[in-house]
């Protein structure tokens, strides 16, 4: 009896530690507009404690302490269904990926095939966990975005390389997000809505 009760603790214990989780999750933050880069001399100047301050706990674990967020977790799943925009870095606000770069690897975390502004963006070897990898950072404030892999094959490339050869596997709780401003995908919409109305005129 008592190992029941005990099992049963372990196993109540188990489910909040993992609701805590899911609720305590960094949710990628949406804004309408570009947010102010800082430079790169005011990203240097940042205090290890001043960043734990600015960012959330996620975020700084990432972006500070080179972690890695959960794979398939609530950002990615919001990753998956944001629309075309912008990704800038959470840390610094630079400009680092687009959703034209964008592509479904299957692995559960953010993937793109380049950098929408490649000076933003350095790369560097990465020896820790026994394996030799290549460390994506944002170039402008030093901070940890994740990894990037050569010459993998993606169904979504028809079996194919990405058309850089790249993936860049990102974590998503360290990007902001600014959808493509709406203006654009209105003009674009009324311009089909007329070549339409034209098309159809001569049949009348
Ligand atoms: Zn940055």
């Amino acid at each position: 009896m008592k190992i029941f009760s005990l099992l049963l603790a372990v196993a109540v214990a188990w489910s909040v530690y993992l609701y805590a989780q899911e609720k305590g999750e960094t949710v990628m933050p949406v804004a309408e507009e570009a947010p102010k880069a800082m430079t790169k001399e005011e990203a240097a100047k940042l205090t290890d404690e001043e960043w734990r301050k600015r960012l959330t706990p996620e975020q700084y674990a990432i972006l500070r302490k080179a972690g890695t967020e959960r794979s398939w977790g609530k950002v990615y799943k919001e990753f998956k269904a944001q629309g075309g925009g912008t990704y800038y870095c959470a840390g610094c606000n630079a400009e680092l990926f687009s959703s034209k770069e964008k592509f479904d690897s299957q692995c559960g975390w953010p993937s793109f095939y380049d950098p929408s502004k490649a000076k933003n963006v350095k790369t560097r070897e990465d020896r820790s966990a026994f394996m030799v990898r290549t460390e994506v950072l944002c170039a402008r404030c030093d901070g940890h975005l994740g990894h990037v892999f050569t010459g993998e094959r993606f169904p979504a490339f028809n079996g194919e390389q990405t058309p850089t050869g790249q993936r860049y596997c990102i974590n998503g709780t360290v990007l902001k997000f600014v959808p493509f401003a709406k203006e654009d995908g209105e003009a674009e919409k009324t311009e089909k809505k007329e070549s339409k109305t034209k098309e159809s005129d001569p049949a009348k």
